[in-house]
């Protein structure tokens, strides 16, 4: 995860000008008309919860109250703010497109590609309950559909929950995660958690948050746990298969040259969950636990492979 350089370039004020100069071009549409009657108010409004928002950035909580649970704003509805935003900020919009481009690259919460990546735009604060931020675009991330769908509406409403906006808040996660690979079924299961609390020097709370934003809104635990099956963990018994048989402890030293090979403190520096971190991470909890049972299993699974890869060159 990393925090957004630079904040969004269009203020609420800049929406909501073009909102109502769009309502003056169409006067007789009904919705149009309710809106302009109180755009003085509701601009007012929006202005002094954008200054709420900035203020309150990298604690959102603290903006999260029942009092901020809102269900019209000067007669406006919550169903009628979600309409603007469905609108204003639909794919063509410079609105939605000025959010893109400042994170041209990653998403910011699973640091996954966008080439990979479907983009979306996600409410912080999530629109149904919060309709003063619906069309706010410091609470517009743009983050991967995958991240968008997982957080849904959570919010974090409690002390060791918190809200996480990547346009304030950083969390280098390549500090706190390890991987636990398993034998299960006669397959390997991998699993990339946080790191047991009683290694990490971080207080309590924060410890209890960095698990509700990684576990819980995101569910990050499982999307790198399955990147490291399906994808690590594959390319490096293709790698195996390509080396041809080895003992046990030729295996594991094979292992160690790999990891020696890798810039470990340059990648948890980076910070980006990148599939050469995930990478190093496999390494690591395989020279862990490597017995004559893990040993087996990749020899099995190699000979698969090899199979696999005769019948198609038969083919
Ligand atoms: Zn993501």
């Amino acid at each position: 995860m990393y925090r957004i350089e630079n904040h969004p370039k269009d203020s609420i004020d800049v929406i909501l000008n073009e909102i109502f100069n769009y309502m003056e071009q169409h006067p007789l549409n009904r919705k149009s008309a309710k809106l302009l009657s109180v755009r003085k108010e509701l601009r007012r409004t929006l202005k002094k919860y954008e200054e709420e928002y900035k203020e309150n950035g990298e604690d959102l909580q603290q903006i999260t109250n029942d009092n901020y649970k809102l269900s019209t704003i000067h007669g406006i509805s919550n169903t009628h703010m979600k309409e603007l935003y469905k609108d204003f900020f639909d794919s063509d919009s410079r609105f939605r497109q000025n959010l893109y481009n400042l994170t041209p690259n990653r998403c910011p919460i699973c640091d996954a590609n966008w080439g990979y990546a479907v983009r979306t735009l996600d409410h912080i604060l999530p629109e149904s309950i919060f309709p003063q931020f619906s069309i706010l675009p410091l609470n517009l991330v743009p983050t991967c559909y995958r991240c968008n769908h997982s957080k849904s509406t959570t919010v974090g409403y409690l002390p060791n929950e918190g809200v996480i906006n990547p346009f304030f808040n950083n969390i280098n996660l390549t500090n706190y995660l390890k991987c636990y690979i398993y034998i299960q079924n006669n397959d390997f299961t991998t699993h990339i958690h946080l790191k047991p609390e009683s290694d990490l020097h971080i207080n309590h709370n924060r410890y209890q948050r960095l698990k509700f934003f990684y576990e819980k809104v995101y569910k990050m635990d499982e999307t790198y746990s399955e990147v490291t099956r399906t994808s690590i963990l594959n390319s490096l018994l293709v790698s195996l298969s390509k080396v041809g048989p080895m003992s046990q402890s030729q295996t594991k030293r094979f292992f160690s040259s790999l990891l020696e090979g890798m810039r470990r403190e340059e990648i948890i520096k980076d910070g980006i969950v990148t599939t050469e971190y995930l990478k190093l991470l496999l390494l690591d909890s395989l020279i862990e636990v490597y017995d004559s049972n893990y040993h087996s299993l990749i020899q099995e699974m190699i000979s698969e492979k090899l199979i696999i890869k005769r019948q198609a060159e038969n083919f």
